[in-house]
């Protein structure tokens, strides 16, 4: 085609369109690019959309609502244009226009989706349609059609309820008519797409300088003609939020991964610390002890020995603690509660702090005894554990010399124990935190002075667990610590009062004892400890040993490891309990190992008893005194 026919061809159609629409939207401005297309084009637009048989009103104002929710304003704005009179509806030089109070719901009205659309599904099954007929401008039954043409043209999730429902309202040759209108109509925005800068024409922006209402929904209102709400656009976005949402989970996630590991970071530098402070003096002197030995240096080797002793009490003491702190986390302490004698219960606890106390030079007041028969319902075991982590703490965090008191005050319900001592104290903003697993006071730590942090938060649990409540009283540093502790108290019956178990020391009846562990000085020191005090021992390094040992020694009490090569306790324990020798002989586990399920383990491979390493010298005594004597109700009652 040569330049002057195109040009010809060009003007023939801009007058064409002018006589259909009375104005030449800037789109066929364009139409020199591409004159066969365009030619075409115009031809499907005069089949579909102008000559299509239903009322120009009808099809003009459908237009703009579906319109409306796909991205195409430069549309919108000109089909609302023929709507208010800048040229004719659906080209249509006699059809009415709409008044601009009815086009603005075209652009207002949201889509009904989901339950919404329900009703509007059922009123336009119930109507009876036809081409050449609309329901009223702006009626209910008029919005009802556009909501399900939109739903069509958008291929929404309930485009087929729609298509349904369309069908029951027209024929089915009246519905082809309509389906080829949508079809110009999505023709239309993918004109208008693939031309974004279609500038708007003069008389749409007069029209909108006056009708600002119309102007503001169009341009202003994001769901006016922004958003393209078709089904994939929609999972899309979902999708996208879905993903973002997914990520900002990951990222919370991973900084509190990052916090915890760095608790847990601190948590093992300190524990590190806290295990180092009393192993150190342990390897250095055991050193001493040999030169001590060489020496025959008697009075240095029980100096070291005192010192070696009381560095392991504290590390068995640490490991305590932490294995409760983990079994009341994990629901797994129970507390074996009866009525108890508070003050035998203090002056336990006072007991065991005894050799620190003196060690550190404090003065100690203790008014308890003026109380004789305060009962309270508990665990002596637990509530010892109380007292004297408390009193430990005072005796720590007192400086040499310091003064350290004790004292029972009763209220109508509960009886009022308070550990006051004169030592660093506690600033107030520490108060709460310090029950808090793994919490030192800070100041405590700038200090130099570094705790692990469980004693207290073992403590305030194990009140709790008596149903009680402790709170700290410390008003400046430097004045001192106060904890108070509250328990209620339950009527006094004498008789069951559970008090501790006194033992007698070895009344000479004699045991037999075999001791099983691959860790050889493991059991060789129990074995001295045995010797010592007063039974007769046999020491083995495996399972198979033991079976062997066993039958031709027949003992009256067997302490086996759990963890052994080739053959492991468990095993061990299984086949010992096939032997008849077994009747006689209470076969004890002795491991490293003491949550709930090991214990439930030992029992089930057929141990009497499961005691946690390390056992100690009294423990030991009290045990074989239990054995020589054929108590074992006693040696039960002594180790449940
Ligand atoms: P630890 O003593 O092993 O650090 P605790 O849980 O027993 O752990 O105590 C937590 C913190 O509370 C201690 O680190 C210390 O800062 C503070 N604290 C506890 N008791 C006292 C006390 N009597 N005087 C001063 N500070 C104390």
């Amino acid at each position: 085609m040569n330049g002057e026919s195109n040009t010809n061809q060009h003007a023939a159609l801009h007058s064409e369109v002018k006589n259909r629409f009375g104005v030449v939207p800037n789109f066929f401005k364009l139409a020199s690019e591409s004159p066969d297309i365009t030619e075409n084009l115009w031809g499907f637009a005069k089949f579909a959309y102008l000559n299509n048989p239903f009322p120009s009103l009808f099809k003009e104002r459908m237009f703009v609502y579906t319109s409306r929710f796909c991205e195409v304003r430069y549309c919108i704005a000109r089909h609302v244009g023929f709507l208010a009179g800048l040229g004719h509806p659906s080209g249509d030089a006699e059809s009415k226009t709409s008044p601009v109070e009815l086009i603005i719901p075209l652009l207002a009205n949201p889509l009904p989706r989901d339950e919404a659309l329900g009703p509007y599904l059922e009123l336009v099954k119930s109507l009876q349609l036809s081409k050449s007929s609309a329901p009223e401008q702006g009626s209910q039954e008029e919005y009802a059609i556009f909501v399900c043409v939109a739903h069509l043209l958008l291929f929404t999730d309930r485009t087929h309820d729609c298509l349904d429902a369309l069908k029951e309202a027209y024929s089915s040759e009246d519905l082809e008519y309509l389906l080829v209108f949508l079809t110009f109509i999505r023709t239309a925005h993918y004109w208008t797409k693939i031309h974004p800068d279609l500038e708007m024409e003069d008389d749409l922006r007069q029209l909108f300088d006056v009708q600002e209402k119309l102007a503001e929904k169009i341009f202003n209102d994001p769901e006016a003609g922004s958003c393209e709400l078709s089904t994939q656009l929609q999972t899309e976005l979902y999708t996208l939020r879905r993903e973002t949402q997914l990520m900002a989970q990951v990222k919370a996630t991973n900084t509190a991964l990052e916090e915890a590991s760095i608790r847990k970071d601190e948590f093992l530098a300190t524990l590190a610390h806290e295990l180092r402070n009393p192993l150190a003096p342990i390897t250095s002197g055991l050193e001493a002890m040999k030169i001590a030995i060489k020496n025959k240096d008697l009075k240095a080797l029980e100096a070291l020995r005192t010192t070696m002793e009381r560095q392991s009490q504290q590390l068995t003491h640490l490991v305590n603690d932490l294995m409760d702190v983990s079994r009341i986390s994990r629901g797994k302490m129970s507390l074996k509660l009866g009525p108890v004698e508070l003050t035998d219960i203090i002056a336990s606890a006072i007991d065991s702090v005894a050799t620190k106390l003196e060690q550190a030079g404090h003065k100690f007041v203790n008014d308890s005894a003026k109380y004789k028969s305060i009962v309270v319902k508990g665990d002596p075991v637990r509530l010892i554990q109380i007292f004297s982590n408390l009193l430990d703490n005072a005796i720590k965090y007192t400086p040499y010399g310091g003064e350290i008191s004790l004292s029972v005050t009763m209220d109508a319900t509960n009886v009022v124990v308070s550990v006051k001592d004169n030592g660093i104290g506690i600033p107030a903003h520490h108060h709460e935190k310090i029950f808090e697993l793994f919490s030192q006071s800070a100041d405590e730590l700038e200090a130099g002075e570094q705790g692990l942090g469980v004693g207290l938060s073992l403590v305030k649990k194990l009140v709790q667990m008596h149903d009680g409540n402790i709170e700290v009283v410390s008003d400046s540093p430097g004045d001192g610590s106060q904890f108070v502790v509250r328990l209620p108290t339950v009527e006094f019956e004498e008789q069951a009062l559970t008090s501790k178990s006194e033992v007698e020391v070895n009344n000479g009846n004699s045991c037999r004892v075999l001791l099983v562990d691959d860790n050889k000085s493991a059991a060789d020191i129990l074995g001295m400890l045995v010797l010592m005090l007063g039974y007769s021992v046999d020491t083995v390094y495996n399972g198979r040993a033991a079976l062997e040992m066993a039958p031709e020694i027949c003992p009256d009490i067997i302490f086996m490891d759990i963890g052994m090569p080739e053959l492991n306790g468990y095993e061990t324990a299984q086949l010992m309990n096939q032997e008849a020798w077994r009747r006689n002989t209470v076969l004890v586990a002795l491991t490293g190992w003491g949550r709930e399920e090991d214990i439930q383990r030992t029992k089930e491979a057929g141990f009497d008893h499961h005691l946690v390493k390390p056992i100690d010298a009294e423990q030991l005594k009290n045990i074989l005194h239990y054995i020589s004597n054929k108590d074992h109700a006693g040696l039960e009652r002594y180790l449940s």
